[in-house]
């Protein structure tokens, strides 16, 4: 049994709170390996901006939950060695999907649970959730629920259609539940192809796919019952054109890749939606410049060699959020 506060950690709790009140969003990465971490804990360090480190089921089962409990450890100190005196860095279970997984990382040092009832029928969601959140906060450890369906693919979690969060709905799963944050489905989508062509329309200039826009209506129906409750968005990468086009020019195949424009996110982070979920985006940074570095110089087979150069990409892609897009940065200075 390890509590988070013993790893240097903290919850969402106070974070959440301060940034629905200051109009920003917090950033959530997913990590599964060192490279990704490093460039997570640098960007946030350089600009002084709470981060949360988010850890799939699918994470978990490929680089080993003891291990990436240490790793998180590793990055408070290592936060600190970079200069950040009081890091505020959170450790997320994503996507939970029994009791069972939430119990495991709230004991082995986990500071937030998602458990993602979305799936199931209302009652159960709400059964689900209670359970988790009675055992999570005897520790306080912070829970996020969802309601709303999103679609798209990631990891384990998929769904072929969305369907949106019903606003009438949220003020009875919070207060039946007790959950800290409320993830929510108004149009983003999990993965790098989170629309199909025939939902887009296409730019006649570039040719490229223009994204429907976010359901922003039932946002802030959801705000209005809900005044100032931690709204979560999922799926909420951009699909960066450029690292599309460079992995394409380098020998692969994302055709018609299309995420969720910065602008939109812009104007969900200053609303009470408060942490938003990036994956994608880094997959995509990490893979861009690995490609590059395998065709510019094929006789290369240091690891440190491509790896370094997707580090540095990554931590490039991250503060770029937190500086142009969630308008975090500067969040986590004292
Ligand atoms: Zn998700």
């Amino acid at each position: 049994m390890v509590n988070y506060k013993d790893l240097g950690l903290v919850n969402t709790r106070a974070m959440f709170a301060k940034a629905v009140d200051g109009g920003y969003a917090i950033p959530a990465f997913n990590f599964n390996n060192m490279e990704q971490l490093q460039a997570i804990i640098q960007a946030a360090a350089e600009t002084k901006s709470p981060v949360i480190l988010q850890v799939s089921k699918g994470a978990r089962n490929y680089a080993n939950a003891t291990l990436l409990r240490y790793m998180a450890e590793g990055a408070v100190e290592y936060a600190k060695e970079l200069g950040w005196a009081h890091p505020q860095i959170v450790l997320h279970l994503d996507h939970g999907d029994s009791f069972e997984l939430c119990k495991s990382c709230c004991d082995m040092g986990f500071s937030s649970v998602m458990i993602d009832g979305s799936a199931l029928p209302y009652d159960e969601n709400v059964a689900l959730t209670k359970k988790v959140v009675e055992y999570a906060h005897k520790f306080d450890v912070t829970v996020e629920g969802e309601l709303g369906v999103l679609a798209g693919v990631e990891d384990e979690v998929s769904a072929e259609e969305s369907h949106y969060t019903r606003p009438e709905e949220v003020i009875d799963f919070t207060s039946k539940t007790g959950v800290d944050s409320l993830a929510i489905s108004i149009g983003t989508s999990h993965g790098a192809y989170k629309f199909k062509p025939e939902q887009c329309t296409r730019d006649p200039k570039t040719g490229r796919l223009v994204p429907p826009p976010l359901a922003f209506d039932v946002l802030e129906e959801i705000e209005k019952k809900l005044p100032g409750f931690p709204i979560v968005l999922h799926g909420s990468s951009s699909v960066p054109q450029e690292e599309v086009d460079t992995i394409n020019k380098y020998g692969g195949k994302l055709p018609d890749a299309v995420g969720i424009p910065e602008e939109q996110l812009r104007k969900a982070a200053k609303s009470a939606v408060c942490k938003i979920n990036i994956d994608s985006d880094s997959r995509l940074a990490m893979t861009a410049a690995v490609r590059k570095v395998f065709v510019e110089k094929p006789g290369e087979f240091d690891p440190r060699k491509y790896l370094g150069p997707a580090r540095d990409n990554m931590k490039k892609l991250y503060m770029h959020k937190i500086q142009y897009v969630l308008g975090s940065e500067g969040k986590a200075a004292d």
